[in-house]
């Protein structure tokens, strides 16, 4: 795949000077987008939502390949400019929306299939992975390029040698099956970033939307509890954070078969909803 003329010429544009602070680093790497287009599995009724499309070069691929595009970008600037690439180039199935994914309703996909590609600015990897799982309207398939390190994260396991799990990792596995595509340069990317990248797939396997507003609350509670200084025991973190005597602590994890000197990090996520089950007994 050739590299598309617009997007070219918007990287060359004088008026788009990246901007840092929304995570501009835009893909230049046409292989790194047949990965994305292959882990997405598009076909032709596919319904995509696009998250941050920068110039528009990932954006118009899925776009030759699926129904339709929806393409979320918060910089106006680059909106302006892809508008006018989108018309100029004729593609009929892009929507564009000037939007801050945070503060865009799911609403709309209310019993629509759809799925989510995204390369996401590093500040909002793990709010944006959130929201997509916890809404009960969450995509069938998330493709993301994201921080090797976060990926790696997302990926850990208590026994995956010193690879250390995180919230993020916990309410991930709650929701979705997570799989590595693969590895991605700095040099992939334009301005280069400090740090190399990862392709991962998420899958919603929507186990656990169904479950109780209780549940899910109890669920947050003590996992961010238990994250709160990870390096510390969990009894002293889910005292502190929960403001419980520590004795009481230590016998409610050592009724749940857990020993109140484990680290969050070595709990399987069935350690984590069998605690956010009893949570009621602490
Ligand atoms: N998709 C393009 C690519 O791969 O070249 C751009 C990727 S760049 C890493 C991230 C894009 O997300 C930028 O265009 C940035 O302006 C946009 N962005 C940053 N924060 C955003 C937010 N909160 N909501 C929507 N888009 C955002």
């Amino acid at each position: 795949m050739n590299l598309k003329k617009s997007a070219l010429n918007m990287l060359r544009d004088q008026r788009l000077r990246p901007l840092k602070r929304l995570g501009q680093n835009f893909l230049i790497n046409p292989e790194a987008i047949n990965k994305i287009l292959e882990a997405a599995e598009l076909n032709k009724k596919d319904l995509v939502l696009e998250i941050g499309a920068g110039t528009g070069l990932i954006t118009q691929a899925i776009a030759g390949k699926a129904s339709k595009v929806i393409a979320l970008e918060k910089d106006p600037r680059l909106c302006t400019l892809l508008e006018k690439a989108v018309e100029e180039e004729k593609i009929k199935n892009i929507e564009l929306i000037q939007k801050d994914v945070l503060n865009f309703s799911l609403d709309s996909f209310k019993g629509k299939e759809y799925k989510v590609i995204a390369n996401l600015p590093y500040y909002i990897t793990a709010p944006t992975i959130r929201k997509l799982l916890e809404t009960p309207f969450s995509p069938v398939l998330i493709v993301l390029i994201i921080q090797k390190e976060v990926a790696q994260r997302i990926l850990a396991r208590p026994q995956t040698k010193n690879k250390k799990t995180s919230k993020l990792t916990v309410f991930t596995q709650l929701y979705a099956e997570t799989e590595l595509i693969g590895y991605l340069a700095k040099d992939s990317f334009w301005p280069q970033p400090q740090v190399d990248a990862a392709i991962i797939r998420i899958t919603p396997n929507n186990r656990f939307l169904g479950s109780s507003p209780r549940f899910k609350k109890n669920f947050g509670q003590i996992v961010k509890a238990g994250f709160n200084q990870p390096r510390k025991q969990l009894a002293n973190n889910i005292s502190c954070s929960l403001k419980q005597p520590k004795e009481r602590v230590a016998r409610w994890l050592k009724n749940n078969h857990i020993e109140p000197e484990q680290r969050a990090e070595s709990l399987a996520i069935s350690d984590w909803i069998r605690l956010a089950k009893k949570f009621s007994k602490l």
